[in-house]
């Protein structure tokens, strides 16, 4: 009897081997965030940083602007066992995007506006840096709203000729007034009627550190706190802070990792009641 058990014993352990692969689901490439799957119980290490990891055995991975040619994931298991897996990250291409007619205190500040950027710019990092277990974002994610794309992630970008930081989400031009979805399940971490660079400002924690924002808005439906579902409405396109006409920012973030929120979503649904 002794040599049947422990001959149980050892193929239970290679049927647990065998389910501890680990498997990723997303986009691998600049901008791209992915989920991935380890085995229940198991430690996850992306580039050597733990990583939250759901009772199922599900986390994130985030890939920024620059990010490559590779992340490492590791997987600690019960019993000390890892496994490693090197992720290929692919390189993109950035368009270059000029953007001429906003007011030049929006593009290069006046010394009195400083403190007050300063400080919007520490709230929504709070916002970003937001550390919170439960797994909204496995609601999956949707586009905000339908319309064109008016600007992509990632593109380099030169307001009033002068040169500036990437861009570090997707703009959606839609009508002032049209309902902003929210993009997957999650709490209001901030909401703010007029920040200097972004306006009138929602954003949502979708747990784990993965974090929406919504720009330039006209209104406000939602409180900081408040649980919201996918789809469920925040607010309203509008054309507040640095905006040329009325659109939709989106932004997506993994803690300070910024994310192609167009890259997690997928293509555009154009079909009513689709998206
Ligand atoms: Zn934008």
């Amino acid at each position: 009897m002794r040599g049947g058990v422990a001959l149980l014993l050892a193929l239970l352990v290679a049927a647990t081997g065998a389910r501890a692969e680990l498997r990723f689901e997303g986009t691998t490439a600049q901008g791209g965030l992915v989920i991935g799957r380890a085995a229940p119980g198991a430690r996850v290490l992306v580039d050597g940083r733990p990583v939250r990891v759901t009772a199922d055995g599900r986390f994130l991975v985030g890939f920024g602007r620059d990010a490559g040619p590779e992340t490492t994931v590791e997987a600690v298991l019960a019993g000390g066992r890892r496994e490693t897996v090197v992720i290929a990250v692919a390189s993109r291409d950035w368009p270059v995007q000029r953007i001429d007619g906003l007011p030049p205190r929006k593009v290069t500040p006046p010394k009195r506006d400083w403190d007050r950027i300063r400080r919007e710019g520490d709230m929504i990092k709070a916002a970003r840096a937001r550390d919170t277990a439960t797994p909204y974002f496995l609601s999956g994610l949707r586009w905000p709203l339908r319309g064109r794309i008016s600007g992509v992630f990632g593109s380099q970008r030169i307001l009033n000729g002068e040169p500036r930081r990437p861009h570090s989400g997707v703009d959606i031009a839609a009508p002032t007034g049209t309902p902003v979805a929210a993009c997957a399940d999650g709490v209001v971490s901030l909401t703010h009627p007029d920040m200097f660079y972004t306006g009138m400002t929602v954003m949502v924690d979708h747990g784990h550190g993965l974090a929406s924002v919504y720009v330039h808005l006209d209104s406000i439906a939602v409180t900081e706190g408040e649980a919201v579902a996918r789809g469920q409405v925040l607010g309203t396109v509008g054309r507040t802070g640095r905006a040329t006409g009325p659109h939709l920012h989106w932004g997506l973030s993994l803690f300070g990792t910024r994310l192609d929120p167009q890259s997690a979503v997928g293509p555009m649904d154009p079909a009513p009641g689709g998206n």
